[in-house]
């Protein structure tokens, strides 16, 4: 996934176009938020998805990506992450649903995620998905010029397991631009004061996804869905942050 080494600034015109394509993956995950109601199938998800990017003349970024069949990932509950829209699947009341969303706009990319309760959800599931945003926040405070990689990971992680709960080791955000994933990862744990430093110009997607139970996650037969181990919630959101001279900005919002 990171063929490269080489972690590429980003211009002022770059973050521009990632900018236009972060509003764009934001005014779709708000629509796709309202759209997930019970007895909804997650392929219908997925058909509102590319109608809003049609609208809004934006291309998908994750349709076709190393032979993804859809738009969108919809995962349910104990999914983490990557799981496959279909109108088999239907969206029940009290689901914990993630929905993580990207868009190409001038060929450089945008990606988000959010994770949203249908109907009545536990307590418990509202305390993993609060965690989870707020876990996320944490981490893009730590965005700063001269900034380590590592306070990131060491914010989210630090947040997330105070609150009981763990962080997948097996996925990690990344750089994002000219790819979807580039250099460097992100990962959602780690150690403060530690790894590269941030300047201007870096474009990151931060994206915790946050276990109930234990970190561990397996792939489910369609060679995608990814499931809590030990079949446990999970929860997942995810923003394109940029680094620029004025700080960091939130490019999906
Ligand atoms: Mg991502």
């Amino acid at each position: 996934m990171f063929s490269t080494k080489t972690i590429e600034l980003k211009s002022a015109k770059e973050i521009g176009l990632m900018r236009e394509g972060g509003a764009i993956v934001a005014a779709t995950l708000r629509v796709l938020s309202e759209a997930a109601r019970a007895g909804v199938s997650t392929g219908e998800l997925d058909r509102i998805s590319r109608e809003e990017l049609k609208k809004r003349g934006a291309k998908p970024a994750f349709l076709g990506y190393h032979g993804f069949p859809a738009a969108l990932c919809v995962s349910i509950n104990n999914e983490v992450v990557h799981g496959i829209p279909s109108e088999k699947r239907k969206i029940k009341d009290g689901d914990l649903v993630s929905l993580d969303f990207g868009c190409v706009v001038g060929a450089l990319y945008a990606d988000a995620a959010v994770t949203v309760g249908v109907g009545k959800i536990s307590p418990a599931a509202q305390k993993l998905m609060d965690v989870t945003r707020e876990s996320l926040a944490r981490g893009i405070e730590q965005i700063k010029d001269g900034g380590r990689l590592g306070d990131i990971g060491h914010a989210v992680q630090t947040y997330v397991e105070k609150n009981g709960f763990s962080v997948v080791r097996d996925f990690v955000g990344h750089g994002i631009g000219r790819a979807l994933h580039e250099d460097p990862p992100v990962a959602n744990f780690g150690k403060a004061g530690t790894g590269m430093r941030l300047s201007p110009g870096i474009v990151l997607a931060i994206e915790p996804m946050v276990n109930a139970g234990g970190c561990d996650v397996e792939t489910l037969e369609d060679g995608w869905t990814a499931v809590t181990k030990d079949g446990s919630l999970s929860a997942h959101f995810e923003h394109t942050i940029a680094l620029t001279e004025k700080g960091a900005e939130i490019l999906t919002i």
